[in-house]
């Protein structure tokens, strides 16, 4: 995402986060670096400890034994920190995005202000944790964001054109910055998830939102405006409702978390907010054909999107996720007939995988984030 003025020093250390320990000639390799500068490279990094080298050990082919390079774990601690509609989820983890400790706070106040405090107080408490001031800190949420710094829209939280980044950082005395949720776990995933060795890699999440993230050689595609992967309001089913702007039949109508229930509700009598993705999975819900039309419906606009994201990027591996999961695996066959029918006559199937959510996920997005703006700053020195 800031894949431009790179120094060396910084490619190096994020190469070897995001690709494990690796021999001086692989990493030299993959930076395209002569032995000798790839030497001039790393030594300054091993001076600093922020990179060790292993004990010599044989590659298993002929030749000197190899020691493989690695980040130190204990260089850097940093925070990831993401925000939904009512709670503030956070964690802390070390150079290798390690989790080291995490928290959650309610969200009762939602003005940047007061969000802004109640993160320096949770970096404060996390930073004792770990008896150490963090490097950084990175925070994701479901909203268009520029320059890593400023929160363009977040429609649920009431937000438009808010200097976060520059508040927490103001806040906190640390670097701080800010990306779209989906792209942080996005960026994350490609670096130590299910995504690493997958190029280009996709993740789709269903939930509150609709959102993709697109990693194409480890950066994740941000968009001109930020606002990159918005698949939401995409038309899947022009018979279907209307979403909260208008659209008919869109994605996020059919497929979000609050469209489900609130159709489930209609069908059953009651209001929206006595029913959860998880109640309506249950055996005698399911069982009620109106139920079980509506999380179809949901499954079917899912594999729409997740059908023409493959369409247009042909993704070695894409991975879906978030809350929504639940109804896709209970939906399984609707979900993959329906990309099934959108691939292209030739071309081979993509594998779709399907990862069990966790809202700690999201917020060890947000540290990838942070780790990277750590490691170009620490690279550099
Ligand atoms: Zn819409």
């Amino acid at each position: 995402m800031e894949g431009a003025g790179r120094s060396l020093g910084a490619r190096a250390l994020l190469s070897l986060i995001c690709a494990g320990p690796m021999s001086r000639a692989e990493l030299g390799r993959r930076l395209g670096l002569s032995a000798a500068t790839t030497t001039r490279t790393v030594r300054p990094l091993i001076e600093a400890s922020l990179v060790e080298e292993g004990p010599p050990a044989q590659a298993g082919g002929p030749g000197r034994p190899t020691r493989l390079l690695a980040v130190v774990p204990t260089s850097a601690t940093v925070v990831g920190i993401k925000l939904t509609d009512d709670r503030l989820y956070a964690v802390l983890t070390d150079a290798l995005g390690q989790v080291l400790a995490g928290a959650s706070r309610p969200l009762t106040v939602t003005d940047p202000h007061s969000v802004t405090t109640l993160i320096a107080s949770v970096v404060t408490r996390l930073a004792r944790r770990s008896d150490r001031r963090p490097d950084a800190i990175g925070i994701a949420l479901g909203a268009a964001v520029v320059e890593r710094r400023t929160v363009v829209v977040a429609s649920f939280l009431g937000w438009r054109d808010v200097p976060l980044a520059d508040m927490v950082g103001e806040a906190t005395s640390l670097p701080c910055v800010v990306a779209n949720d989906v792209r942080a776990f996005a960026y994350a995933e490609s670096w130590y998830g299910t995504g690493h060795g997958h190029d280009p890699f996709a993740l789709v999440t269903f939930g509150a939102g609709i959102g993709c993230g697109i990693a194409v050689g480890g950066e994740v595609v941000s968009g001109a405006r930020g606002a990159a992967g918005s698949v939401g309001h995409l038309p899947v089913a022009p018979s279907g409702p209307s979403c909260e702007i208008g659209h008919a039949g869109c994605a996020r109508a059919l497929a979000s978390t609050a469209a489900i229930l609130r159709a489930a509700a209609e069908h059953l009598g009651c209001e929206p907010e006595e029913l959860s993705v998880e109640r309506l999975l249950s055996p005698q819900l399911r069982e009620h054909p109106g139920i079980d039309e509506v999380l179809r419906r949901a499954a079917l606009a899912a594999g729409r999107v997740v059908g023409s994201l493959i369409a247009y990027v042909d993704p070695e591996l894409v991975v879906v996720s978030g809350e929504g999961v639940a109804v896709l695996e209970a939906y399984r066959e609707t979900f993959e007939e329906e990309i099934a029918g959108l691939r292209h006559w030739t071309a081979a199937p993509v594998p779709v995988l399907l990862r069990p959510f966790e809202f700690d996920e999201w917020a060890r997005g947000a540290a990838a984030l942070a780790l990277e703006r750590w490691a170009l700053v620490a690279g550099d020195r």
